[in-house]
């Protein structure tokens, strides 16, 4: 497998990955350029240039919504059908401001951004549950509403006709023209910062899997939350500057025909990439502005736009471009493994006279299925618990028992002596992290960035500190990377960091799940099958990997049909059969108990591996 993705791999003369490596820089170099000379060169080549200038501005205006669309959509994976409404809410906060109470433009902004986080904030927390498309139609719905109290409330809204005279009272057109560029640029810094910080890193854990960014001790309500309400504070702002650019605000402004545009432009440009939102406006912007004459066939054309593109480019222009030789990260080299684990991931060691995970009398029943039928498991700190027995023997139950990611029908745990918190999310934080026994990688982020997930529950610095990179950011952000390599040596993964963690063979992707995990910093890790399909030298490295914790003080639960494997590093095994615990000691022991060789007598093979 991994023989033939390096075939694929692109081979790149230095020239080239010099050229590839400062293509970004110097396209923006180039954009700010323009946008900033803008102005000057319409004024020198043009009789009517407020007309082009304007166009710009409008352009802007709309990419700063498409990048708080891409936000929602793109990395939070929240369907969002109420952008447009958000800009009318945005639109009537500014034009109150400044028309009914005569303050100042600004002013409204800032009132902007706040209705704007607060409505999405409702909107979420009304839908937590909802899935993908329920969400969408959730949204859709407030869309209406909004828009519908757009035109009914009169007295606030002036009703169909809206607010006219709305003005960015003391500027000149071409000064607001720069506002417009000067929030595009701030709003994309905030994005791109935001997305490759320990909270992006979150966003699209929870966009990926909210059981597995549960199991890393990310909470998942509380992520998605984050970034829609900031999201909405976006679209609140760029409401706000549409209608300083248009002079008045009214209902039609938010309905959802005119969110066309900026679905299209974002599928167009490239969803769920930084740059794809504004390549995306771009476009379009140039399309109507090249199709003016014909204006009433713009909106017949922004669809088969989209409809061609979906066809053609699903991925959008920076998607597509991503995924092609070129734009690909270089695929990496095996690496033999290195170093120890990094002290400074793990945690104090425990009381070792407490067990570190304790279930008592655990029960869950599916129905008529008793998959867990009383289990009691003790894992002692300072060991590796191994936990084996027939396929469908309530193995994997009993992990998801423990760490809260099933309710049990009856039973207790206790994670150090006291009662379990019953989020998953808490259970991670209290220490206890899981690595599932069906593969959750984030396929489409680096290999360097999964790790750097893991690491997010020891990050301690929210969103103001991403935004700004504050020295609370850049020392935490500096030593997680320090850590995540070493890690990745310690895994012999540093020479893969750099490529997409999908396109890992099937043993590293598992070691890599496991490496992650541990990047959470727990004292507790439990490991269901981890050693499936894994070649001798990852088998190593998870063998050091459990004795390490082991000696660290912590705790290895290990799930696992590799007897091999479980023999040479469990201190403690658990047999489980149909439900029950039905035997319980030192591998020798349990090895040579004959309820355990009458289990497994319909498994000839494992009898085998057992004497
Ligand atoms: P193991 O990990 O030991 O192979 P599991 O814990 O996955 O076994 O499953 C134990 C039993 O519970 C099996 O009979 C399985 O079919 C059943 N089971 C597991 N999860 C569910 C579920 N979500 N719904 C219904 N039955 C389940
Ligand atoms: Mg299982």
């Amino acid at each position: 497998m991994s023989a033939s993705a390096k075939t694929e791999a692109p081979a790149r003369t230095s020239v080239q990955s010099l050229a590839l490596r400062w293509l970004p820089t110097a396209l923006t170099v180039v954009a700010v350029a323009v946008l900033v000379a803008w102005p000057s060169i319409t004024n020198f080549y043009s009789y009517n240039a407020s007309y082009y200038n304007g166009i710009v501005a409008s352009a802007a205006i709309s990419a700063v919504l498409t990048i708080s669309l891409n936000m929602s959509m793109g990395y939070a994976g929240l369907l969002s059908m109420m952008h447009t409404g958000l800009q009318l809410v945005g639109g009537y906060a500014v034009a109150y401001t400044t028309v009914n109470a005569g303050l100042p433009w600004y002013l409204g902004m800032v009132l902007a951004m706040a209705l704007g986080a607060v409505f999405s904030g409702l909107v979420l927390s009304i839908s937590l549950r909802a899935t993908y498309l329920y969400f969408g139609m959730i949204t859709l719905a407030a869309n209406l509403i909004m828009v519908e109290t757009g035109n009914a409330w009169e007295a606030v809204t002036g009703g169909v006709t809206g607010i006219v005279g709305v003005a960015p009272g003391g500027l000149s057109k071409v000064q607001f023209y720069y506002v417009t560029i000067a929030v595009l640029g701030i709003v994309y810094i905030i994005q791109r910062n935001l997305v490759r910080s320990g909270v992006g890193r979150a966003v699209m854990a929870v966009k990926e899997s909210p059981d597995t960014a549960s199991a890393l001790g990310i909470r998942p309500t509380r992520t998605k939350m984050l970034m829609f309400t900031l999201a909405g504070a976006i679209a609140g702002l760029s409401g706000s500057m549409y209608a300083l650019q248009l002079g008045f605000i009214n209902p039609d402004v938010g309905i959802l025909d005119n969110g066309l545009v900026f679905f299209v432009g974002l599928f167009l440009g490239g969803i769920g990439t930084l740059v794809g939102p504004v390549i995306g406006v771009t476009v379009i912007a140039t399309v109507v502005e090249l199709i003016k004459d014909h204006a009433r066939y713009t909106t017949l054309i922004l669809g088969c736009t989209l409809l061609l593109a979906m066809m053609i480019i699903p991925k959008g222009i920076v998607g597509t471009w991503r995924a092609s030789k070129l734009g690909r990260p270089a695929e990496g080299e095996d690496t033999e493994p290195t170093g120890g684990l990094p002290e400074s991931v793990l945690p104090g060691a425990v009381d070792p006279d407490v067990p570190a995970l304790e279930g008592r009398g655990l029960v869950k029943h599916f129905g008529g299925v008793k998959a867990v039928d009383g289990v009691d498991i003790s894992v002692a700190a300072g060991s590796v618990h191994g936990i084996i027995g027939p396929n469908g023997s309530g193995k994997s139950t009993t992990v998801a028992s423990l760490t809260r990611f099933l309710k049990v029908d009856s039973g207790e745990v206790l994670i150090c002596g006291e009662p379990a918190p019953d989020k998953p999310f808490a259970v991670a934080e209290r220490g206890v992290t899981r690595v599932f026994q069906v593969p959750h990688l984030f396929a489409q982020q680096s290999v360097m960035d999964n790790v750097l997930a893991g690491m997010r529950r020891r990050e301690r610095y929210g969103v103001p500190s991403a935004i700004l990179r504050l020295p609370r950011y850049r020392d935490r952000d500096a030593t997680s990377r320090e850590e995540a390599a070493q890690l990745l040596a310690f895994a012999g993964l540093s020479g893969r960091s750099e490529q997409l963690a999908g396109s890992l063979s099937h043993g590293q992707k598992r070691l890599l799940e496991v490496v992650r995990a541990v990047a959470s910093g727990p004292r507790v890790l439990i490991l269901d099958e981890p050693a499936t399909g894994l070649v001798p030298a990852e088998i190593d490295a998870l063998t050091r990997l459990c004795r390490a914790f082991r000696d660290h003080g912590l705790a290895v639960v290990l799930i696992e049909h590799n007897m091999d494997f479980v023999m040479k590093v469990c201190d403690e095994l658990t047999v489980i059969d149909s439900g029950k615990v039905i035997a319980c000691g030192p591998p020798a022991e349990v090895r040579a108990d004959p309820a355990v060789l009458e289990a497994y007598l319909g498994r000839p093979d494992l009898v085998e591996d057992l004497s």
